[in-house]
């Protein structure tokens, strides 16, 4: 198989912006794939060797980039410098250069084909120790020499972690059923992507044997699974009335989220993001293997760091000291932290996720001895109003966030990956202000002027719209920068410039930098209003307008634990609009 068919496809779906279309090329491409070529093709298209959970080591330095393409096309360095000013993108700047040496090749090139390409990706990846930067340019060069210009930008795009064109796992899902089966298969194939986190595996398996072997497909150990969110509720009596008038509360901890994969003396641990964080919480990881029952178990809980004298619980700020990554001895040491887990999602051989709330309560507190730093969520079945506004106000005096209401409907399955009402987390932020805060993806930054001039004065955020695959913006975020955060904002955010608004963002509003969303900023507002130059459901509440967050703030926590496909929805902000003005009436 010819590199050249897969980046030509690439490139098609780079140049439009409608997620049918994409679909739709990409399903036609698929059926003329062999199996194990889709598989990896699949990664590919979102720049990796791996499915998502696997750490992707492939990031190579642009500056190193930069040179195999400077000594393969012969260009000096400043031009090289000056196309990266221009372009900022390693992929563009190799596309230019390799596009003038065409018609050069010389007559030692061999075709690029996808296994020389997975080959030598793989062997960069696996590059370590003395040497290995001048060992990656070099098979970096050995590929680079043998592409064309559209095969050189994606090459480069891929090593330096920029590929994006455009198809996310959603499209890539549209696609799969498209090509092997049909509409109707649609959920049982995402179910089945939500249970792996695996679409390499997924698109295989489809492939192979059909929707009869996806449908077969369970949650197994070291395969993370998407994590169930909650949806929100402005009164605990509406949220009562919501759940048929009965419910459990458990007390929602700000903590750290931690999926726990135990198969008897290996226990690994992932955050929300599928980050391994086995490393983070190693003293959680051996505590949960001694205190585990069960041969081989998948549990969730929240991480919560706590003072050793008095076991009482610290705020958020303190756990976060576990997600260095360095220097975590020490921090194991100096920030002592408990599990509080809340749901089971195997049982030995038994796929728990379809069973409801109540039955994996009982089978998580019969799995697990209890100890003082592996706990169970605290929990109490509410029925009245007053009930559940006493529960919440001893959150609050433990010092939880608020609480998380959990249906227990015979349909309380865990439902991986998605958000939905069989779950309501009503928090204490909620009586404080109208709204929750917001989860942001950053698409784009203003230079700043006067006290700024020369940094990011203002990001132009946005929220996500799973149905479109589109980022829509919110606001233009200005404050709650402290001057650290401002010397730091060009360096976490330069490596995502894009010259061009990417066609994941729709925006009115245009910022003088362009950001492929990526990073994740939690923020707050006063209100939600109705916004001529936003663009989030534009048209949903109201004709030509759209949603915006009036006096927006950051709060100072970069959510690196979401990816931007995590961050507060479009729907989301919807319906805390409609929230807030029923809190109005
Ligand atoms: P939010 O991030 O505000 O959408 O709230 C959902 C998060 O609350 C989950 O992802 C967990 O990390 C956390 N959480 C804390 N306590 C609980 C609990 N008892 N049950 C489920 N999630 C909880």
């Amino acid at each position: 198989m010819l590199f050249a068919d897969i980046a030509d496809v690439f490139d098609r779906l780079e140049t439009t912006s409608s997620r049918l279309e994409m679909a739709s090329i990409l399903s036609e491409f698929f059926r003329t794939l062999e199996p194990g070529h889709l598989r990896s093709i699949v990664y590919l298209s979102q720049g990796k060797l791996h499915p998502d959970f696997c750490p992707q080591e492939l990031g190579m330095a642009d500056k190193l980039v930069l040179r195999a393409v400077a000594s393969i096309s012969g260009t000096s360095e400043s031009r090289i410098g000056e196309l990266w000013k221009k372009e900022g993108d390693p992929g563009r700047i190799a596309e230019i250069l390799i596009k003038k040496k065409e018609g050069q090749m010389s007559l030692f090139s061999e075709p690029l084909t996808l296994g020389r390409v997975l080959k030598n990706l793989n062997l960069i990846e696996n590059a370590e120790g003395r040497d290995s930067q001048d060992r990656k340019m070099k098979y970096l060069s050995q590929i680079l020499r043998d592409s064309d210009p559209v095969e050189a930008r994606y090459l480069c795009r891929i090593v330096t972690g920029r590929m994006r064109v455009g198809a996310g796992s959603m499209t890539i899902l549209d696609a799969l059923s498209e090509a092997f089966g049909t509409k109707e298969d649609r959920p049982d194939i995402e179910r089945a992507f939500n249970i792996t986190c695996d679409l390499g595996l997924v698109a295989e398996t489809l492939a192979l044997g059909g929707i009869g072997r996806v449908r077969l497909m369970k949650v197994a150990v070291a395969n993370p699974i998407k994590v169930m969110l909650a949806e929100r509720l402005p009164s605990i009596p509406l949220i009562l009335d919501r759940m048929g008038g009965r419910c459990a509360m458990e007390f929602k901890y700000d903590g750290i989220r931690v999926q726990a994969h135990i198969d008897r003396d290996s226990v690994k641990l992932y955050s929300r993001r599928l980050e391994d964080m086995t490393s983070n919480f190693p003293d959680i990881a051996e505590e949960l293997r001694i205190r585990c029952k069960a041969e081989r178990a998948i549990i969730e809980g929240e991480c919560v760091a706590v003072d050793p004298k008095t076991g009482g619980m610290l705020p958020f700020q303190t756990v976060t000291h576990r997600r260095k990554k360095h220097g975590m001895d020490k921090a194991v040491e100096e920030y002592p932290v408990k599990i509080f887990m809340f749901d089971i999602l195997l049982a030995n051989g038994t796929d728990m996720t379809v069973f409801p709330f109540e039955e994996r309560r009982s089978k998580l507190a019969c799995t697990f001895d209890i100890s003082d730093r592996v706990g169970l969520t605290e929990m109490e079945i509410i029925s009245t109003a007053e009930e559940g506004e006493n529960f919440f106000d001893r959150a609050l005096s433990m010092k939880c966030e608020g609480v998380m209401a959990k249906s227990l409907a015979p349909e309380s399955v865990y439902r991986a990956g998605s958000r939905g009402f069989l779950w309501i987390k009503y928090k204490k932020d909620y009586e404080e202000s109208l709204t929750d805060s917001f989860d942001l993806a950053v698409v784009g930054a203003f230079h700043g002027r006067g006290k700024r001039a020369g940094k990011y004065g203002a990001l132009l955020m946005a929220a996500f719209d799973g149905e479109s695959g589109k980022y829509q913006t919110v606001c233009k975020l200005g404050t709650g920068f402290d001057d650290a955060f401002l010397a730091e904002m060009p360096e976490m955010l330069d490596r995502y410039l894009s010259a061009e608004r990417p066609h994941t963002v729709d925006a009115q509003m245009i910022p003088d930098v362009w950001f492929l969303p990526t990073a994740v900023l939690e923020v707050t507002a006063a209100e939600i209003s109705l916004s001529p130059i936003h663009t989030a459901g534009l048209g949903i509440v109201k004709e030509d307008t759209g949603l915006g967050l009036r006096f927006p703030r950051f709060t100072g926590r970069v959510r690196d634990d979401k990816g931007p496909e995590e961050c507060t929805s479009v729907n989301e902000v919807i319906e805390m609009y409609e929230m807030q003005n029923q809190d109005k009436e």
